[in-house]
């Protein structure tokens, strides 16, 4: 994929209740400009990267992109499940994010609930492994994420459109 590293921000929404977070594995869904943004060779999947919400510390991170099925899958999501413990959740605060690698393609949704956690639990584990490789903790410490925007409304402006996503991508 030649588009990886890909480096995109953009503020964490409400998904559709598909209970991640009593999964234990809760996935922030960016807003859909951030989505919609996406290079056409980034297709559905398991990604790897890193991830920072805010101007806090960057951690690891593994994304799902998928079809919603809440949309009758004509939309497409992006879920972010950082690899870190939160003391609260972090609805409305700006997510920056790093996807550095592809681990594998999307399973169907109607997967048991423990073959789904032990997927994602082996995904985490390829991150936290591959992550660890220098060319990728390099990523870690770009000057994208000490250049994070403190403040939604700096970030995305109501109308929030193309054009003022694509210059914040861009602008690392
Ligand atoms: P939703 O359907 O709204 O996405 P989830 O059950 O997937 O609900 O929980 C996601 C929310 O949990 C995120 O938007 C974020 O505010 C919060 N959260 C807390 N810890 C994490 C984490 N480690 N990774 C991702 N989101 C987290
Ligand atoms: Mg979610």
């Amino acid at each position: 994929m030649k588009s990886l590293p890909y480096f995109c921000r953009g503020e964490v929404i409400r998904g559709f209740g598909r209970g991640s977070k009593e999964l234990g594995i809760p996935t922030a869904n960016f807003r859909d400009s951030v989505v919609e943004n996406l290079p056409g060779d980034i297709g559905t999947g398991i990604y790897y990267g890193w991830a920072c919400v805010g101007n806090a510390d960057v951690y690891k991170m593994v994304m799902s992109i998928g079809w919603n099925p809440y949309y009758k899958n004509t939309k497409k999501s992006m879920e972010t499940h950082v690899i870190h413990t939160f003391k609260e959740d972090f609805y409305g605060e700006i997510l920056s994010v790093v996807m550095v690698g592809y681990i594998r393609p999307e399973r169907s949704f109607d997967s048991l609930a423990e073959a789904l956690i032990a997927a994602i639990n082996s995904d985490i584990e390829e991150a936290k492994l591959k992550l660890e490789l220098p060319e990728n903790l390099k990523l870690r410490e770009d000057n994208f994420f000490t250049s994070a925007p403190p403040l939604v409304s700096l970030a995305t402006p109501a109308n929030g459109n193309a054009t003022s996503s694509q210059t914040i991508m861009n602008g690392h």
